[in-house]
């Protein structure tokens, strides 16, 4: 059988995770239902299965949280055995020196970590684990001193943490960090129950962006991204020129197509629908099905005339479905403000 190319798959190894973060966008995390525990030989298999399936330019490791699989080593080496890149996005607090190790042995291209404040009751009022800030910021500094072009510190920007966005990025530099994600809040899972406390006002979420900007512009051996689509009505990006925007596409070549330890098949890593699972339909069927292709066709109404509506796609519309249960929605977060 022949292999579909795709660039970029998120694989969730699990649902589970030690921390409970005000704003995770996982669908899953809405506060009430236990979560199932990782299942090490699921996940290995379903792996297998979706490489059999697809020739898949980068795998992301996700969650939940990664490092809780105690098979993910072999996860990574089955992946690279495919000719997979493979990076890690995970909270830290597990990342053993030897694990990251590990990794580097294995050809890991890049490790993600949160570090979301300088002040550590800040970060751990978000994680909603004590002691998660300094687990963070150590593994955050290992990696920068093992894999300096691999270290990326995510930077969630929520009204919480955003008045103190230049000493984090001072202490990110300081670990020798030299990539940011920097992610606006976006509406889902657990952030939905913690919105209002959370949510960036247009001003709020304009002076957090301006803070990058100048510390970008200052500091150009950095590189700062922006990976989560903000509409531009919203926010327009041309006064932070030193952030890298990003845009998502309902082109599976230019999204994160997600695909879960069971199988499950989802638009992106924030997307709650299941398209399809991978032991009942391959991969590249359950994407190209006319039914999957037309549920992404819809152009919310409040775009239909937006000259931007090619580049911006009404923002974040996994957001719309999270919240309105809908793709044809343009981001809730025009709404909610
Ligand atoms: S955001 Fe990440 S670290 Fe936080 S609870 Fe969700 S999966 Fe865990
Ligand atoms: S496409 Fe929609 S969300 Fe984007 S700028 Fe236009 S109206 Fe706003
Ligand atoms: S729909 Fe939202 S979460 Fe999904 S890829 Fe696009 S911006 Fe990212």
């Amino acid at each position: 059988m022949a292999r579909t190319r795709i660039d970029n798959i998120v694989f969730e190894l699990t649902q589970a995770c030690n921390q409970c973060c005000r704003f995770c966008y996982n669908y899953w995390r809405d506060g009430s239902t236990p979560l199932p525990p990782p299942d090490p030989s699921l996940a290995g298999r379903t792996l297998r299965k979706l490489l059999s399936q697809a020739s898949v330019g980068t795998l992301s490791f996700s969650g939940g949280e990664p490092m809780l699989l105690r098979n993910v080593h072999d996860l990574v080496l089955s992946a690279r055995f495919k000719g997979s890149r493979v990076n890690v996005l995970t909270n830290g607090t597990l990342l053993s020196e030897a694990a990251l190790e590990n990794f580097i042995s294995l050809g890991v291209g890049a490790v993600q970590i949160p570090l979301l404040s300088a002040d550590a009751k800040v970060h751990e009022y978000l994680t909603g684990l004590p002691g998660s800030w300094q687990k963070a910021a150590d593994a955050l500094g290992r990696v920068a001193s093992l894999m300096p072009k691999g270290a990326y510190a995510v930077l969630v920007v929520t009204a919480v943490n955003a008045p103190g966005i230049p000493e984090t990025l001072k202490l990110i530099r300081s670990l020798g960090v030299r990539g940011v994600m920097v992610n606006r809040f976006n509406i889902g899972g657990m952030g939905l129950l913690h919105c209002k406390e959370l949510i960036l006002d247009p001003s709020t979420l304009k002076g957090a962006f301006a803070d990058v900007e100048e510390f970008a512009a200052a500091n150009t051996d950095m590189h700062f991204v922006s990976g989560v689509c903000t509409p531009l009505c919203l926010m327009d990006p041309k006064p932070y020129p030193h952030i890298q925007f990003t845009w998502c596409s309902t082109d599976f070549s230019r999204r994160p197509v997600t695909v879960n330890y069971g199988g499950d098949v989802r638009f992106c890593n924030h997307s709650p629908y299941v398209l399809g699972n991978i032991y009942e339909r391959p991969i590249g069927d359950i994407l190209s099905d006319p039914a999957v292709v037309q549920r992404y066709a819809g152009v919310p109404e409040r775009c239909a005339d937006c000259s931007f509506l090619s580049k911006c796609n009404g923002g974040c519309r996994a957001a719309s479905e999270q919240v309105y249960g809908t793709f044809s929605h343009a981001d809730p977060v025009l709404e909610v403000l």
